[in-house]
């Protein structure tokens, strides 16, 4: 017999219908002389309520064994069940126990605990009905990424981890050094530093972007994207950064910042649009326990244009806000997340994109503007997070792109390939880079980076 999803019974299922399936016992009800064990197979956040009858083989032995955590499969009858808000439950036949589950110390007991707590058992909290609603969406969103571009055509690129190029100089690097243990006499492991080498003998970093690599591959193919994991080393506990994250960089030739807007939106409403359809039900569940705007906030993306405004009217509004910001607001500087929180979701109630920022607080790359004083970049804001896209229309003049390199203490030399692409065949091109993690954060309500990517990476990480 084959196994079914309970994601699939719970939507199709028909009375009469014999199946087998299997996962892991949230909570049992001995009501003797019968017991319903909920289970779940973390395909949806609804279980299947299972019915035991005292009549079935080893049915004291299964009653003691069957405890929350437990793993088990069972074989049975659909029939339509009595309980309030499900349609359908399975009287069990047989079933079998693959592993129990201590409840003296098996830790997640029936009853809500803390994420602080569930991150301390990384290992067990995707068992958990948040977890499993986030990995859900997380899941549904980046399937949403590849359709979206996928349908334009964009092709999708594979970028370096392991780089030589610093991208921006920005900083906040992971290098990269090899060391053989065979090589280090044993009673100095602790002590590998002193074996550790270059790449093999050049300078290299864990990426923090691939958008300078993305540009070589739109230089023929137009339209690309990267969807892959980035490495910060920052070691800033703040609930929006992690040392490993993953991000999406479209790369568009032949076009210019008005494009770059118009494709990040369209990319967004697609995104929560596909997640509304696919993960109702999840979202519903965030909506219910996490943040009771996360639905309203889907609705108001999908139906509504987002406010574009330049950095200068920015600052204007800003400095004309009856609010007291922490750190000081003037032109030159940049918006801190207070600001872009303020400006998304006080006065614009919906994603703000800021555009134009002056050219002392942007990287080389991003196009001068003719005032020759600010470029076009442009930052996507969003309520309760801040920026979650940034992005620029692309330098594509070689003189101004050096001029801007050598003004930025960066040497041309070092990305004569990336001049190289300005020599031959230049092209006016855009992109941006959205933080993939800041995306669920924004679509979930999750109020901590940590509780939407799997394995987090930060200053003070689990034990894996
Ligand atoms: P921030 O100002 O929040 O530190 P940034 O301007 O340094 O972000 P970018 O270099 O513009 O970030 O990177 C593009 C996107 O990647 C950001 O808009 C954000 O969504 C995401 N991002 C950047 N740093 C992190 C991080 N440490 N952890 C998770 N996401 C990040
Ligand atoms: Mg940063
Ligand atoms: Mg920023
Ligand atoms: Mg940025």
């Amino acid at each position: 017999m084959m196994t079914r999803r309970i994601v699939d019974i719970l939507k199709n299922g028909q009375p009469d219908e014999s199946l087998t399936i299997q996962g892991w016992v949230r909570t049992k009800r001995d009501l003797k002389g019968f017991a319903f064990i909920e289970i779940n197979d973390g395909s949806s956040l609804s279980n299947l309520q299972v019915v035991l009858n005292a009549e079935m083989p080893e049915y004291e032995t299964l009653l003691k064994q069957l405890n929350t955590g437990a793993s088990v499969e069972v074989d049975g009858v659909l029939v339509p069940s009595q309980g309030k808000g499900q349609r359908i439950e399975l009287q069990a036949k047989t079933a079998k126990v693959y592993g129990e589950a201590d409840p003296e110390t098996y830790p997640l007991q029936k009853k809500r605990h803390s994420f602080e707590f569930l991150r301390t058992i990384g290992h067990l909290r995707s068992r958990t009905n948040s977890f499993g609603a986030v990995f859900r969406v997380r899941n549904a969103c980046a399937t949403a990424i590849h359709q979206f571009f996928q349908e334009r055509g964009f092709l999708w690129v594979h970028t370096p981890i392991i780089t030589r190029s610093d991208c921006e100089g920005a900083g906040e690097l992971f290098t990269v050094t090899s060391f053989d243990l065979n090589k280090v006499p044993k009673t100095e492991q602790q002590d590998d530093v002193d074996y550790a080498q270059d790449f093999f003998g050049g300078k290299a970093y864990l990426t923090v972007s691939g958008q300078l690599e993305a540009e070589i591959m739109a230089m023929a193919f137009s339209n690309v994207y990267t969807f892959g994991p980035t490495f910060r080393a920052e070691n800033s506990n703040t609930s929006r950064h992690l040392a490993e994250f993953w991000m999406v960089e479209p790369e568009m030739a032949f076009c210019d910042l008005h494009g770059d807007m118009d494709l990040a939106e369209a990319f967004l409403q697609h995104v929560f649009k596909y997640v509304m359809e696919t993960c109702s039900e999840d979202m519903e569940f965030f909506n219910q326990r996490i943040d009771d705007s996360v639905l309203a906030t889907a609705e108001n993306i999908i139906n509504n244009e987002f406010e574009r405004i330049t950095y200068t009217d920015a600052i204007a509004l800003l400095e004309k806000a009856p609010v007291n910001f922490e750190y000081p607001v003037s032109w030159g500087l940049d918006l801190q997340s207070e600001h872009e929180r303020y400006l998304a979701e006080q006065l614009f109630k919906k994603p703000a994109i800021v555009t134009d920022y002056p050219t002392g607080i942007k990287a080389f790359y991003m196009r001068l503007n003719d005032d020759q004083k600010t470029v076009r970049a442009m930052d996507i804001l969003a309520p309760k997070i801040g920026e979650i896209i940034g992005g620029s229309q692309r330098e594509e003049r070689l003189d101004v792109l050096t001029q801007r390199m050598q003004s930025q203490g960066l040497n041309p030399d070092d990305l004569w390939w990336y001049l190289d692409l300005r020599r031959f065949g230049t092209v006016p091109h855009a992109g941006f880079g959205l933080g993939f993690e800041r995306l669920v954060q924004f679509m979930t309500g999750m109020g901590n980076i940590r509780d939407v990517i799997p394995f987090p990476r930060t200053p003070l990480s689990a034990d894996f």
